[in-house]
């Protein structure tokens, strides 16, 4: 395939490169092409180019969320990620390209004294792949904050949508599942202290490294599973991590896959692993929930390439 059409638009085109070298996992088999896309320009001519010659295509952003196959996959990937933030500030609107990273979003609002984001603080991946999966943490979640947002189709077409039509709940919307691309995103905060917000955000970031593995150390994708949704209207959503510490997950591992040490409900990748071992502990995992508490686990990461079926099903 000729790339250089989009090279000339600002894409980074390699051909064959391991899929593990742009997830926070470390895992996974080639595919065919990585397109990197950094602003909307480049990721519009990436989505025109391979939807007007027909080729599969997956997207991806900062790869913090996903578990991909040892054997790879068959489709090219667009990604659209950015280390360089892309926000503009109005008042306490701001504006952001999808591409740019949550956590220096979050640094940015905190440095502004803007109140509202603080609580992304030290959540890896892109607004893009935030939006889509409606990141959130300690009760707030990014969708809360959406004023509105500018989506490409897969033929490259731009419409700007309200948050209303994003169908947002926990850890979903409609971008999870419909082929669509959040470009960009004009977010609602408060006027805050900017030094009270920086305190707050040291207080995140150092509950986060109290809690969790460090990503760029220890290969991860965060929560494997959701947590568990209400039964009645009284009830609280249930972190999944304490039915899995009842359930002995932290001394499970298999191959070169294991179940965090301070956090049950936590797979990290130890030198060796494959997406294999993690799928197949997640499934231990799970099957020990469904023994003790009959409560069905449900993944929150996401599987990208081929697994086998019974990995699947799990
Ligand atoms: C150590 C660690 C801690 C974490 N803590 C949290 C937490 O506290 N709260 C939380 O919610 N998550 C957490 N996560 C999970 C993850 O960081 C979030 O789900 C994150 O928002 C995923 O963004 P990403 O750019 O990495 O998406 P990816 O993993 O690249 O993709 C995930 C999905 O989003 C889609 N997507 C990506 N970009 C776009 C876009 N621009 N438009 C439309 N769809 C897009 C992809 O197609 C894919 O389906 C954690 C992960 C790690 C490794």
């Amino acid at each position: 395939m000729d790339w250089s059409v989009l090279r000339e638009a600002g894409c980074d085109v390699r051909e064959r490169v391991p899929l593990r070298d742009y997830t926070t996992f470390r895992l996974g088999g080639a595919c065919p092409a990585i397109v990197n896309c950094r602003e909307p320009a480049a990721l519009a001519a990436a989505v025109r180019f391979l939807s007007a010659s027909g080729r599969k295509y997956q997207l991806i952003g900062g790869g913090s969320n996903l578990l991909v196959a040892d054997a790879g996959l068959d489709s090219v990937i667009v990604r659209y990620a950015s280390e360089t933030r892309r926000v503009t500030r109005s008042g306490s609107i701001i504006d952001v390209d999808g591409s740019t990273g949550l956590d220096d979003l979050a640094a940015f609002t905190a440095e502004q004294g803007l109140d509202g984001l603080v609580f992304a603080s030290g959540i890896p991946g892109t607004v893009g792949g935030a939006v889509a999966g409606n990141a959130g943490a300690f009760g707030n979640q990014i969708g809360d904050r959406l004023v509105s947002a500018t989506l490409m189709d897969a033929a490259g077409r731009l419409s700007e949508v309200k948050p209303g039509t994003l169908e947002f709940s926990y850890r979903h919307s409609r971008l999870s599942g419909s082929g669509e691309v959040l470009v960009s995103a004009r977010l609602q905060l408060e006027p805050g202290n900017a030094d009270s917000l920086r305190v707050e955000r040291e207080r995140i970031l150092q509950l986060r490294r109290e809690r969790h593995p460090d990503w760029r150390t220890q290969p991860t994708a965060g929560s494997f599973f959701r947590n568990i949704e209400p039964t009645s209207a009284a009830e609280r959503r249930q972190a999944a991590g304490w039915f899995l510490e009842r359930a002995g997950a932290k001394a499970m591992r298999v191959g070169g896959a294991r179940v965090y040490e301070k956090h049950a409900n936590i797979i990290v990748a130890d030198a060796g692993a494959t997406a294999r071992d993690v799928l197949e502990l997640s499934r231990l995992m799970a099957d020990a929930v469904r023994r003790m508490f009959s409560i069905e686990l449900a993944r929150e990461v996401r599987l990208l390439g081929e697994f086998r079926a019974r990995d699947e099903s799990s």
